[in-house]
C-alpha cells in the first residue's frame, strides 16, 4: 500500500486529485445529478421499467444528500485548514458586483464625488464580525450596513474605482470560494495587479 501522496500522483480512475476534497465531491453531485435526470427520462420514454425506475431515483436522490453532506464536512475541514495557516476567516457572503454613491476606492483611495463607483456588498455574521472585517479594508473604502431596526440585515460594503475593478473581481471570485474572507486575504487582494498575473494564472502581489 502506497501513501495517500503517492496515490495522488497515480488515480485508477483518473480523478484530478489536485482539487479539494469538497470540489471533487461537488463535482460527483452534479453527476449524479445528471444521472437521476437521465433515470428520469428512461422512465418516462419507457413505461415497462418506470416504476423501478421511481424507486431508483429516490435512492439517488437520498445519494446525492449524503454526498452534499459529505460535502459540508469536506469544506469546514478545509476553512479550519485555512484557519490554521492564515489566521481567522470570518463569513462573507459576496452578493456580486454592484454600483453605489459614493465612497472611497479600497485599493487607492480615489474618490468619485459625482457618479457611482462600482462596489461588493457580502453579507456577515454578526456586527461584531463585520466591524472586525471592515476594519482589515482601508478605512474610506469600506461601510458596515447595520440597520438597528433590521439587526440581521448586515452587509459589509466595498468600493472601488474603475482602475480597481480587478481587485473587486478578485475579492468576489476569491471570497466565494467557501463564502470566508481574512485578513491576509485583504492584503493580497489590495496588492493585487490584473497585468501581474503569470500565465498559469499565479498571482504576483506586492507581498510576494
Ligand atoms: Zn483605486
Amino acid at each position: 500500500m502506497g501513501t495517500e501522496e503517492e496515490y495522488k500522483k497515480h488515480p485508477i480512475y483518473g480523478t484530478d486529485l489536485n482539487k479539494s476534497a469538497s470540489e471533487l465531491l461537488c463535482d460527483i453531485s452534479s453527476k449524479l445529478q445528471h444521472i437521476r435526470g437521465q433515470v428520469y427520462d428512461v422512465g418516462c420514454g419507457f413505461p415497462v421499467v418506470k416504476e423501478q425506475l421511481v424507486s431508483a431515483e429516490g435512492a439517488l436522490t437520498c445519494l446525492i444528500g449524503y454526498i452534499h453532506d459529505l460535502k459540508d464536512k469536506a469544506i469546514a475541514n478545509e476553512v479550519a485548514q485555512l484557519t490554521r495557516e492564515r489566521g481567522k476567516h470570518l463569513d462573507f457572503k459576496s452578493r456580486g458586483l454592484g454600483k453605489e454613491l459614493s465612497s472611497h476606492c479600497f485599493v487607492c483611495g480615489f474618490k468619485d464625488s459625482i457618479s457611482m463607483m462600482d462596489n461588493v456588498a457580502a453579507f456577515v455574521r454578526t456586527k461584531a464580525e463585520g466591524e472586525e472585517i471592515a476594519s482589515w479594508f482601508n478605512k474610506g473604502g469600506r461601510r458596515l450596513d447595520y440597520r438597528e431596526q433590521e439587526p440581521n440585515w448586515l452587509q459589509v460594503k466595498v468600493w472601488a474605482c474603475k482602475k480597481h475593478v480587478p481587485n473587486l473581481k478578485y475579492l468576489i471570485n476569491h471570497s466565494s470560494k467557501y463564502g470566508v474572507l481574512c485578513k491576509m486575504d485583504v492584503e493580497d487582494i489590495r496588492a493585487f495587479h490584473i497585468d501581474r498575473v503569470t500565465k498559469s494564472g499565479q498571482l504576483i502581489t506586492d507581498s510576494g
